[in-house]
């Protein structure tokens, strides 16, 4: 011992773990599992109890048992082509058993007479005989524990070349010999008043636990720790923020603000002029602005957006607008340079692929301040882009972004104000604590005049039909959606699908209409022309893939048909039927798939019943049910390595105000008791491997 470097498992490679070698390491790379710690925070997925030893004698066949015996003979034989049998006979005190593989032949020698052995598997009875089908086994050697059998076995998430035996040795071997420089950091009053089993202890019982209680026990401690740190770094952010003083200030009069919202061709509904009024207050005040706006599809964020920019621009200030996608990027650069083009405001765009020397002319007269507002997409974190005075960031369609993201544009400026839009409902249950560090205002009211777009179910074989229906909305002047599903196994099969319908309907069934394709692998500027297009009205009807899911807004589209809508999950199909319906015109969305399970038909079904975004986003993740976190994921919520958000409602509330005590009452965690945490969340720091994957 006293070997400091590999006495930390935190640090230690895992290639240091007993048996394990460079092709092992690599192997378990791929689990993302570096270093010790991350071997002994991989934890099992399940158990399976073998920890009641029956006598096969005392059972009917046909059941999973574990026994104990001592083997006497073993012999292979071959009773079909690549089919190798093993069989091995087994003393046991009501008499002589056989234990059976296939295929397995290394066991033979493994199993030498008089070894004694545990046996795990099904058994098989008939005409006397009793024979065990083996799953797994374990040979008892006198030191140490059983891990494979005889006790409640954990199972492992695993990878090709790494089996759940490698696993079970290599974390026990983890814990012999690392488990005992664990020390707990979460706070003794947590631990005690929460009763949570301490940290070495809590590893060993996530891993091979003496039995269930103690196994559920152990995993509530590592959910509670996941959801504890988690709003502990929350609580922590916003606590900077609010600390924080901005070094810029907002000039008094709003000249622009005021001819720009005279140039618009509508008045701002009631909504948007709380949420103005809110943001406003932000601006005004001498800390920096962190809010969330929340507003369904179609509910008018983006003039908000701009009235927020011009607050800055106003101020001889710059302001940067991010999206998502080229596609929303640019549209959102368009209809800003063409709204505030007669306000004499100039308006860049940065995107990727942009040749080099525009690209690098453009950056200079961002970083001299001669733009005051840049729009674009990732781009504009890059390290190179640099701005002169950066006092706004506006960040459409957050779930996109994680939270790493967030703070490298916010990096941009010295403490600008931030404000987040989204259009995905986050259930009102969870949005409160998964931003916990943001202020929150909500577009609650869509303007006036929109009609509700009628949604239809209809089957595949009905599509001519709706292509029929199609043409006679372009001939009435409107234009049409046809989005395509993406193909998850392959982006191929994806694109050529959307081409083979671009094909059939421009030639085919939409022979009279001017019919344009838009997908992801499009080089920008041939996407830009496709929009700009669309949005000309050269183009009667997009065939596109879900890349116009987020924010496209072409007023005159009244028609969106979703072909195997089955295939999206509730916010997507929302979101999609939200391009349409913004023109004031009857518009209509159809839903064209074949129902295959139960879900899909509740899905179908939900969004005929409503256009509410947060009604579906409840909806959504009741027909989903707890635990499947894809649905929480297109929420736009942090993945977690155990929490459930859903299931452990209860725990995260508690960990949320358990954390916002600790920070509230010794904000930079100086307390005798706090320090621990303080350490831990500096090494973690460090690593920048942080467990749960904000981004
Ligand atoms: P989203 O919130 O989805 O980003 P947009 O900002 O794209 O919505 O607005 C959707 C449409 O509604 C746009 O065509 C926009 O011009 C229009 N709009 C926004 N605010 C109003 C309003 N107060 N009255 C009428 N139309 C509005
Ligand atoms: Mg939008």
């Amino acid at each position: 011992m006293g070997n400091t470097h590999v006495d930390d498992p935190y640090t230690t490679p895992v290639k240091y773990v007993k048996k394990i070698g460079p092709r092992r390491a690599e192997q378990l790379g791929r689990l993302k599992i570096f270093t010790v710690h991350d071997l002994l925070y991989h934890f099992p997925r399940e158990y399976l109890d073998r920890s009641k030893l029956v006598s096969p004698f005392d059972r009917p066949g046909g059941e999973t048992v574990t026994v104990a015996g001592r083997v006497l003979t073993g012999q292979d034989t071959r009773p079909r082509k690549n089919l190798t049998l093993t069989k091995v006979a087994v003393d046991s005190p009501q008499g002589v058993f056989y234990a059976v593989w296939f295929n397995q032949p290394h066991v033979k020698k493994l199993l030498k007479p008089g070894l004694r052995v545990l046996l795990s598997g099904k058994l098989e009875r008939g005409f006397g005989a009793v024979q065990v089908q083996v799953q797994d086994f374990e040979i008892i050697t006198g030191d140490g524990a059983a891990l494979h059998a005889g006790r409640i076995v954990p199972v492992y998430p695993a990878t090709a070349g790494v089996t759940q035996r490698m696993l079970r040795f290599f974390v026990h071997a983890a814990l012999e010999r690392w488990g005992n420089s664990y020390r707990e950091f979460l706070p003794r009053r947590l631990v005690e008043g929460e009763n949570l089993p301490e940290l070495p202890e809590a590893l060993w019982q996530i891993h091979f636990p003496e039995n269930s209680t103690e196994a559920e026990r152990a995993r509530r401690r590592f959910i509670y720790e996941e959801l504890f740190l988690f709003q502990l770094r929350l609580a922590m952010l916003r606590n900077n923020y609010v600390k924080m003083e901005k070094p810029h200030r907002y000039v008094i009069g709003r000249k622009l603000h005021e001819q720009y919202l005279a140039g618009l061709p509508f008045a701002l509904t009631g909504a948007q002029e709380r949420v103005v009024a809110e943001i406003m207050a932000d601006m005004d005040s001498p800390h920096p602005m962190n809010r969330l706006l929340q507003g369904d599809v179609g509910s008018g964020k983006t003039v908000v957006a701009v009235l927020t920019l011009l607050r800055a621009v106003e101020s001889g200030l710059q302001g940067a607008f991010m999206a998502p996608t080229e596609v929303l990027a640019e549209q959102h650069y368009l209809s800003l340079s063409r709204s505030l083009a007669p306000l004499g405001v100039r308006v860049a765009y940065l995107g990727g692929g942009m040749p080099g020397k525009e690209r690098r002319a453009l950056l200079e007269q961002v970083a001299a301040g001669e733009i005051p507002v840049v729009v674009g997409t990732q781009a504009l974190l890059q390290e190179d882009v640099e701005f002169h005075k950066l006092a706004v960031v506006v960040i459409d369609e957050q779930h996109r972004f994680g939270v790493r993201q967030r703070g490298a544009l916010q990096q941009k400026g010295a403490c600008p104000d931030v404000l987040i839009m989204t259009a995905t409902p986050i259930p009102r249950t969870l949005s409160m604590t998964v931003y916990g560090d943001l202020d929150i205002s909500v577009i609650d009211a869509l303007p006036p005049g929109r009609q509700p777009i009628r949604t239809y179910f209809v089957a595949p074989e009905e599509l001519p039909r709706v292509y029929e229906f199609v043409a006679k909305q372009v001939a009435a002047g409107r234009q049409a959606y046809v989005v395509c599903p993406l193909v998850e196994e392959s982006e191929n099969l994806d694109l050529q699908a959307a081409k083979d319908l671009y094909r059939c309907l421009a030639d085919e069934e939409l022979r009279g209409c001017r019919v344009g394709l838009l997908h992801g692998r499009m080089k920008r500027n041939e996407k830009e022309q496709v929009m700009y297009d669309f949005r000309a009205g050269q183009i009667d009807v997009l065939v596109s893939t879900t890349v116009i899911e987020v924010g496209v807004d072409v007023p005159n589209a009244t028609v969106m048909v979703i072909i195997d809508a089955d295939r999206f999950g509730l916010a997507q199909l929302h979101q999609l039927r939200g391009r349409v319906g913004r023109g004031g015109g009857p518009s209509h969305c159809i839903l064209a798939a074949r129902l295959r399970s139960r879900e899909a038909a509740e899905r179908i079904k939900a969004m005929k019943a409503s256009q509410d975004g947060f009604y579906l986003a409840e909806r959504d993740l009741q027909i989903r049910g707890p635990g499947d976190m894809a649905g929480v994921k297109q929420s736009g919520v942090p993945e977690f390595r155990l929490a459930d958000l859903l299931r452990d409602r209860d725990l995260l509330a508690a960990a949320r105000s358990r954390a916002m005590a600790v920070i509230r009452s010794d904000p930079a965690l100086t307390a005798e008791e706090n320090l621990p945490l303080k350490f831990y969340l500096q090494r973690e720091e460090r690593s920048r491997r942080s467990y749960y994957h904000i981004s």
